[in-house]
């Protein structure tokens, strides 16, 4: 039987852009699925989302499933 990635990191796993407004000009950038933050492309000013709660933050084997350097990334941007 193959082993499948569990869904709540299929998004980390394979990111896909999305829409966000920036919440100081209302200007609609472009933000990817495991990105906490992006940085305007009209005013320069950073927009951060809140993640969806994820089994990231609870699953043992988070780390190497979605790899050590975006772990840390993503926990530390819940936990802000
Ligand atoms: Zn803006």
């Amino acid at each position: 039987m193959l082993k499948e990635s569990c869904p709540g990191s299929r998004e980390i796993r394979n990111p896909y852009p999305e829409e966000i407004e920036c919440i100081f000009c209302g200007t609609k950038n472009e933000i990817w699925s495991d990105e906490p933050e992006t940085v305007c492309s009209s005013c320069g000013k950073t927009i951060s989302r809140d993640l969806k709660s994820s089994c990231i933050q609870w699953c043992a084997f988070a780390k190497e499933c979605v790899g050590a350097e975006k772990y840390e990334r993503l926990i530390k941007a819940i936990k802000e």
